[in-house]
């Protein structure tokens, strides 16, 4: 392992040992379960949105470490963003964890960098993006839960 993959390591063992933003919202304008049946993870999400910024966002998540780190990098990146810078870096986090960043672009996704590992595992794509999805949904104001049940690698959309 490269030094730089074992810092990676340690940032997502460091969010699955002390998730940030680890709990429920009063007030959220937004609630979010979601699950990835594959892994058995379970992800509540709250969003608070001023306008179009993501004000405050919160979970609260039962799996793997994958998923809860995930949950805790997301939550860390996205809050004081707009919608679309969102949706965005949504879009760029899922290129990652499915190996279609081109070279030298994972370096620029900050700590969010540390879970690009997932792209060789794909079995782990999925609890990689359950925070994100249930993100996207709670953003974008659609249903109340999400599952991963139905997306399968590899992965084209942005969906
Ligand atoms: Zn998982």
């Amino acid at each position: 392992m490269s030094n730089l993959e074992a810092l990676y390591q340690e940032v997502i063992l460091d969010h699955n040992r002390k998730p940030r933003n680890f709990r429920e919202m009063e007030n959220a304008d937004r609630r979010i379960e979601g699950r990835n049946p594959l892994c058995g993870d379970e992800i509540t999400l709250w969003v608070k949105l001023d306008g179009d910024t993501v004000a405050d966002v919160s979970f609260k998540s039962t799996g793997c470490a994958v998923s809860k780190s995930s949950a805790s990098l997301m939550t860390s990146s996205v809050k004081g963003k707009t919608v679309d810078e969102t949706l965005a870096l949504f879009d760029r986090f899922h290129q990652m964890i499915t190996g279609k960043l081109a070279d030298g672009e994972r370096e620029k996704m900050g700590s969010l960098a540390a879970l690009g590992g997932v792209a060789r595992f794909p079995i782990r794509v999925k609890c990689a993006s359950l925070a994100w999805h249930a993100l996207r949904s709670a953003v974008q104001g659609g249903g109340q839960e999400v599952s991963t049940e139905h997306e399968g690698p590899p992965q084209t959309e942005g969906a």
